[in-house]
């Protein structure tokens, strides 16, 4: 190269963001009644998804990595006790809250996931931590947070995950199995309810990455996991096919591997994103009787909600930069 040719490049303003970006996240799906909800309550989830998919987006604006994008997004949703994740996550039969999580990235296919965590504040930090830190993909309980303290990760009591209304749920579970009717809270606007959230990004530089955070179903019990920490099931991302994050019911998630189903009918049949998910969401398992949704993106950025229930708390920032916040099916 000769010196004014390099004088030329080094002249150069900074490379702009190569390729399009995009985020999706959600904060899960089920009967969530707009009769029912107060126009306070939806402001209010409206701001905070919107708050979080802006966190995310900021990152990718920024050049940053979809692993950094979804984990911003994800970290308002854990924080805000609105969702089923981090504080506010629902209850176990024994009254104690216990955490799951996942994240995975699409260039590499590396991944980290925990299942039964109780005292780490983050539990997608931890699976982050996971992912670069460790040779495994996947840590339980005490391990993963003895795992959490040595990566230095924030740990707390039980309690502050704790709030009034998922009490208030775990009653009303316990009341239904047992068939006694207890009176419902006035803030009971979501019937069947999964309120996992999760986040799906694409950055400038073509790499997908998933992230899934959860406190599992009400009332279970014996140590039981759902799909969301289970990479393949509640969260998958492969840069050659799709990211996807998962809400429902997570038994039939297992069952159908349906993270990782959407992916491999987008790689291996060629279909579209919004067709291989509603394949799978309307067909696979609401044929099984599998409730829920989930939220994808391809590797051009196009974002994908699916759902088979009456709605899915939802939003984006497409690769126009275009915001959109939802949560009924209608709108
Ligand atoms: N999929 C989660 C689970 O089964 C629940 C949810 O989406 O809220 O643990």
């Amino acid at each position: 190269m000769t010196k004014s040719v390099l004088a030329l490049l080094l002249c150069l303003p900074p490379m702009a963001l190569a390729g399009p970006h995009a985020i999706v996240i959600h904060g899960g799906a089920g009967t969530i009644l707009r009769d029912h909800m107060s126009a306070e309550v939806e402001a209010e989830y409206r701001r905070t998804l919107t708050k979080a998919v802006t966190a995310g987006h900021q990152v990718l604006a920024g050049g940053g990595n979809s692993s950094d994008a979804v984990i911003q997004a994800v970290l308002i949703l854990e924080d805000s006790p609105l969702f089923n994740a981090g504080r506010g996550a629902v209850f176990t039969n024994a009254g104690q809250v216990e955490l799951d999580a996942s994240i995975m990235r699409g260039d590499d296919l590396n991944a980290g996931a925990v299942t039964g965590v109780k005292r780490v504040r983050s539990p997608i930090l931890l699976a982050e931590q996971v992912m670069l830190n460790s040779p495994h993909v996947m840590l339980m309980g005490s391990g993963a947070e003895s795992f959490a303290a040595a990566q230095k990760l924030e740990m707390v009591d039980n309690d502050y995950f704790h709030t009034k209304r998922r009490r208030d749920q775990l009653q009303q579970a316990i009341a239904r199995e047992q068939n006694v009717s207890i009176p419902v809270p006035n803030d009971a606007y979501e019937v069947r309810k999964f309120s996992t959230v999760g986040a799906v990004a694409l950055d400038a530089n073509g790499t997908i990455a998933a992230a899934t955070s959860t406190g599992g179903m009400t009332n279970k019990r014996y140590g039981r996991i759902g799909d969301s920490p289970i990479i393949g099931a509640g969260t998958y991302a492969d840069n050659s096919a799709c990211g996807i994050s998962a809400t429902g019911h997570g038994e039939y998630f297992i069952r159908a591997a349906v993270a990782y189903d959407i992916c491999a009918r987008v790689k291996y049949q060629g279909i579209d994103l919004a067709a291989a998910s509603e394949a799978v969401i309307n067909g696979t398992l609401q044929a099984m009787g599998g409730s829920g949704g989930v939220i994808g993106i391809d590797p051009a950025g196009e974002v994908v909600y699916s759902f088979n229930t009456p709605g899915m708390y939802r939003a984006s920032i497409d690769t126009s930069g275009q915001l959109d916040v939802r949560i009924f099916r209608e709108r």
